[in-house]
């Protein structure tokens, strides 16, 4: 099992998102998820509910549970929509 099927599946990442890149920076003591949407996916109205177009995303940056010893980090760039 490679690294990115190993963290979306222990954290639960399903279509349309999926963790595109997993880093380890042992200097640090950090491991970095990096989590995408789909470019083609759907983007809901999180108030109706309706498909609504996306006009950008911004970026967050969460801790989660440790790694072993290692801080844990799930990155993302979160679409922000327009709703008609
Ligand atoms: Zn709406």
């Amino acid at each position: 099992m490679h690294d990115r099927d190993l963290y979306a599946t222990i954290l639960g990442i399903r279509a349309p998102w999926q963790v595109s890149d997993v880093s380890l920076k042992a200097t640090e003591s950090t491991v970095e998820v990096t989590v995408a949407l789909a470019t083609d996916a759907a983007t809901p109205c999180p108030q109706c509910g309706r498909p609504s177009p996306r006009y950008d995303a911004k970026p967050r940056r969460w801790r989660h549970l440790d790694t072993c010893q290692f801080k844990t980090f799930i990155t993302a760039d979160v679409p922000r929509i327009e709703c008609a």
